[in-house]
């Protein structure tokens, strides 16, 4: 799905004031409020759409990130920016935002806009939950994206009686218990409790003739698989959100969504920290000494990396632009490569003399470091020394 601009949305230019915004955005969400279009799928779509737009420009910190990045600001894999805006905002968000951005709370803004009859934070009692589903996904996948196959048990609508829970050719009717508030009001001489009705749930409606295939439960349990793209760049910690995915709505209410939370697995080669990748590369000890070019592995394919002479074990390189490309990052992160000398397990005949008639030349001097530990040493004994006779 490709998204609008922000600012298109709103309908305002990029250098628009937040007063601006907040203009814009007023008056476009009251024009396609759901209470004002009941029924109508595009205005609420619209709605939803100007919410989001608004939620973004009306912060100045997500403001600047959409200014630089665009929409892949908001996707998921950038460390624990997760949920917003990778599918759009869902209805309760987006009803949400517009109560926020008039001062919240109550039905004020109803009673300004729409002449009274303020029914103040929308409840959707039936709307199933949204789902959590934990992912282990391959290293590959999470650099380079992939999809993936998922099924899980979960709630949802029957379709025998498309989630009414009556059989077919009956109807709901007025719980008696509770009159159909929904709440019963118990009392043990001082205290009155009002607690949800337990015959009907809370619903206020029950069923005469259930349906056979939920009890009249409207729900059933049953196996939902979906295709998952996972896009490249993804960490462990990454949240996907998958809309109406979820748990299907109580009463017909609406399905919850279903949110993939990403674990990445440890991979033998290479570990990555953000957009960095990290890796360990043994060299033979005359490159290390005389020093030459070495392949390196890289997640785009081999790279050749220049060791200088003289180079000590453990020394890191840094290759440029050779990490990932994170979701929203245009430039990818680097590669940084820790050389280790190898030193040969087992060496004989002539290569073991040619090695043995090099050590024998060795001096001092070629070993600046260990000439420095020995006169440290040196130093540290004759102070013992003299501290000892001082005592005696
Ligand atoms: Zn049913
Ligand atoms: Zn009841």
């Amino acid at each position: 799905m490709t998204k609008r601009d922000y600012y298109e949305v709103l309908s305002v230019n990029k250098n628009a004031s937040a007063e601006e915004i907040k203009k814009a955005y007023r008056k476009l969400a009251v024009q396609y409020h759901p209470d004002k279009n009941a029924g109508n799928v595009e205005a609420e779509e619209k709605f939803k759409e100007i919410c989001e737009a608004y939620e973004v420009l009306s912060d100045p910190e997500k403001r600047e990130r959409y200014d630089r990045f665009g929409h892949q600001a908001f996707s998921p894999g950038r460390g624990g920016q997760g949920f917003g805006g990778f599918e759009g905002i869902d209805l309760e968000e987006a009803l949400r935002t517009f109560m926020g951005a008039f001062g919240g709370g109550g039905g004020s803004i109803f009673d300004d806009f729409f002449g009274g009859g303020g029914r103040g934070s929308r409840k959707s009692a039936g709307r199933g939950s949204d789902l959590r589903f934990d992912l282990e996904i391959d290293f590959e996948e999470a650099v380079f994206g992939s999809q993936r196959e998922i099924a899980f048990g979960v709630l949802d609508e029957c379709t025998a009686c498309s989630g009414s829970g009556a059989a077919k050719g009956s109807g709901r009717e007025t719980c008696r218990s509770c009159n159909g508030s929904g709440m019963m009001v118990t009392s043990n001489g001082f205290f009155h409790v009002r607690q949800t009705c337990d015959v009907c749930g809370g619903g206020g409606e029950v069923v005469r003739d259930p349906c056979k295939e939920c009890r009249g439960a409207g729900r059933v349990k049953t196996r939902r698989t979906l295709t998952l793209k996972i896009p490249a760049g993804v960490e462990t910690g990454s949240r996907l959100r998958v809309s109406g995915k979820g748990e299907g709505g109580l009463r017909g209410g609406s399905t919850g969504d279903l949110y993939v939370v990403l674990h990445v697995r440890p991979h033998e080669i290479f570990q990555r920290r953000d957009e960095d990748i990290y890796c360990r590369v043994p060299i033979p000890y005359p490159v290390a000494a005389l020093g030459g070019e070495i392949e390196v592995p890289t997640i785009h394919g081999y790279a050749k990396l220049k060791i200088p002479p003289g180079t000590e074990s453990g020394k890191v390189f840094r290759l440029r632009n050779k990490g990932v490309s994170g979701i929203g990052n245009f430039r990818p992160g680097d590669q940084h490569v820790e050389v280790v000398v190898e030193v040969p397990p087992k060496l004989s005949g002539r290569r073991k003399r040619a090695l043995q008639e090099f050590a024998d030349t060795i001096g001092e001097d070629d070993h600046p470091r260990l000439k420095a530990l020995k006169k440290k040493t040196d130093e540290f004994y004759s102070r013992k020394e003299a501290l000892e006779r001082d005592r005696v």
